[in-house]
This record gives structure tokens, sequence and C-alpha cells, in this order.
């Protein structure tokens, strides 16, 4: 009972600190609109970059392939919970990437856990952007390797971390920062993974879908091939609008994963009817490039519009555009006033960012029109002038 008491007594100081979280219970599908509390809102805090979310033929794939092959995989990958639509999945996520193959994780942050493990252990050297994301720290501390991280974007700073002996190096970086909206420097990176004979693994959460020619992300945005990056990570429920990841890279990369990785090793399939569903989500990405198109429209919209408010910007290239507002306090009271106006920005705090750089995440997509953006300036208008 004492451990109970101490809890409650960790709660109350998350509360005095504007540290709690709590959840907004939503009653709509996901899409511009939202419904909270019987009152519509306008939503920009979503990642679903493209409007995929609550696409029709995304849905009509899933209910066609719950139909086909039911609701629950049965089992891991391993036993028999692989099917025909997982493995088409896969075969479409390598060639979209330009890897030579691809392997499905039921969440990105798993994706994550399993891939640095089941190549780093004791003796090895992990180096990390300082801002990437949570599950990427926690990998690389499961992994027991020697874990640095360096200063955000800081080359040299890298550089330096990665000289003396390990058995194997890796660099890992976010391809997109998913609370700031700016790019790492993947074609520097990569270079100088090559010259310290280390491995870079990109987690291109927020860049898969969105950047690139066709979509397929910063290492495509970059140019760069397998052999630049041989790690790459993609997640499902961003931009695509469904669940899931997915690692991509050589064929001993993923023959290593699948002996390897617990993470895929040791939980259930995701269902096949969800990787259906994706499939049908990557065949609207590679069909209409307008989507990207609008959305950068959009965001360089938004972009013109806050500079001219004085509304201060990060040097974001994403649909993420976050609003630093410095304490917690006053990032949830901009939230709230928003929210009163109809507009639902969520605040981003510590420890999810450093303390001090509370800020607005505002989040844009392709599903948003020009007027809508316009609302939220003005919102932001009112907000800054008080
Ligand atoms: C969202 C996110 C993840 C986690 O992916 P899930 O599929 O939601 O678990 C991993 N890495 C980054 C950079 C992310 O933004």
């Amino acid at each position: 009972m004492t451990a109970f008491a101490q809890l409650t007594t960790e709660l109350q100081a998350l509360q005095q600190q504007q540290a709690y979280r709590s959840r907004k219970l939503v009653a709509s599908p996901q899409g511009i609109w939202l419904t909270v509390d019987g009152a519509r809102k306008l939503n920009f805090c979503s990642n679903d970059y493209l409007g995929l979310a609550n696409h029709p033929a995304v849905l009509q794939s899933f209910q066609d392939a719950a139909q086909r092959w039911g609701v629950g995989s049965g089992a891991a990958h391993l036993v028999c919970g692989h099917s025909a639509e997982h493995d088409a999945l896969e075969q479409e996520l390598a060639y979209f990437t330009g890897r030579e193959r691809a392997l499905l994780f039921s969440t990105g942050y798993m994706a994550n856990l399993g891939v640095v493990s089941a190549l780093m252990g004791r003796g090895d050297l992990i180096m990390q952007d300082r801002l990437n994301h949570a599950p990427l720290i926690d990998a690389a501390l499961l992994s027991r390797a020697t874990f640095k991280r360096y200063r955000h974007l800081d080359l040299a700073h890298a550089q330096s971390l990665g000289q003396g002996s390990a058995r194997r190096k890796l660099f890992v970086t976010d391809g997109v920062f998913s609370m700031d909206g700016d790019a790492a420097p993947l074609p520097e990176l990569a270079a100088l993974a090559r010259q310290q004979d280390a491995w870079l693994m990109v987690d291109d959460a927020h860049g898969f879908g969105v950047l690139g020619a066709q979509g397929a992300g910063s290492v495509q945005h970059y140019h760069l091939c397998q052999d630049d990056v041989p790690i790459l990570v993609g997640t499902l429920g961003k931009a695509l609008g469904t669940a899931g990841a997915f690692v991509a890279g050589s064929a001993v990369l993923i023959e290593t994963l699948i002996q390897k990785a617990r993470t895929y090793i040791y939980t259930t399939a995701m269902p096949a009817a969800l990787a259906a569903a994706t499939r049908t989500s990557l065949g609207l990405l590679e069909t209409e490039a307008w989507r990207r198109d609008k959305l950068q429209q959009l965001i360089g919209q938004f972009r013109s519009g806050a500079e001219h408010l004085g509304v201060p910007l990060m040097p974001s290239v994403s649909p993420i555009q976050p609003i630093v507002v410095g304490s917690s306090a006053a990032a949830m009271a901009m939230s709230a006033r928003l929210w009163q106006q109809g507009i639902w920005v969520s605040a981003i705090r510590p420890p999810t960012v450093p303390v001090g750089s509370a800020r607005l995440r505002v989040t844009l997509s392709a599903a948003h029109e020009p007027e809508q953006v316009q609302q939220l300036l003005a919102a932001l208008g009112q907000v800054y002038a008080e």
C-alpha cells in the first residue's frame, strides 16, 4: 500500500508541474474534423499526413480482407500467422523503397527495439542524435551496447563520438524529427558512417509517404540507396494511415532479423486485413502524387502566414510545424485558447521535448483546405495578440 501512496504523490507532483497527461475521447473517425465532447474540432494534431486513415478505398480493402482472412492472424509470423497479404506487402514495400527485402513489425516502437537489439550488444557502440524519438533511445538501452548521443544535427560531434574501436558501430537518426519537423543530414551521415566503418539506421516514421518524388521518404529525397542507408525503418500508422511498421534492407539484414529480433519473433502477426489495407494505401501513395503536392502547398501557406504574424517557426521541411512557446504552462494555455476557438493543436511538453521548449505541435494534412489553414492562422494571430 505504501508503494501506491508514493505513486499518488508522484501523480500530484506531475499535476503541479503541468506535466500531467490525459486523453481526450474522440467520437468520430480520423479526419480533419473530430467530434469531442459533442463538439466538432478542426484537427491540426494528427500524423495522418495524407488523409488516408479513413479513405474509402483503404476502408473497403480492410473490410474485404477481413471477410476473406478473418480478424486475428492467429499466431506469430514464424508459427502460422504469416499470410499471403503480409508477404505481398513486404515485397511491395521492398520494391517501393528500392531495397532487397522488407519485414513487417506490429508497431514502429517494436521495429526499433527489435532491430537495434538484434544487431547490437555488449562491446558495440551506438551513436544517436539527441532528439531521436523515444523508441530509438529505449532500443539502445535495451541492447546493452555502449550508447552515446550527439548534439542535434551536429556532424562534427557525431564524428568525434565514432572514433575509437568497437566490435560494431551504428549511427541512428530520425529521418524527419518527430517533434521538430526538421530533416537529418542523411548524405553527410551516410558518408560519416562509411568513413568510420559503421552502419547507418534511419527511422523515417515522419518522412515515409511525405518526402521523395514518389513518397518513399527521406532516403528517396536524398537519393540514398541501400548501401548508403543499410537499415531503413518506416511506419505505417502515419502517412499511410493504417498501423504497423517495416524494416527494409539487404536479404542478410532481413534474415538476421527473422532469426534474432525478439519483437518480431515473440509477438502475434498484425492482422492480414491490416496488411491488405496498407497495400491499398501504398497504391494511393504511388498513384495520387497530388496529395504530397497539396501538402507542400499547405505547408508553404502556413509558414508564410505564420511568419507574417510574427509567430516563431522552426526550420521544418515537413507537415510537422511546431511553435515553441517555452514553459509547459504557457503551451497548455495556448492550446486551451485554440481549443476554445474550435481548433485542436496539442501542447508537447517535457520530457517529450527538452525542458524550456514546450511547444504547440501543429501538423498539416493533405486533407486540409487552404481556408482551414487560414482559420488556424487567424486563431493563432488572436492568441498571440493577447
Ligand atoms: C511514431 C514513431 C515511432 C513509433 O511508431 P508506432 O508504429 O506508432 O509505434 C517510431 N519512431 C518515430 C520517429 C516515430 O515518430
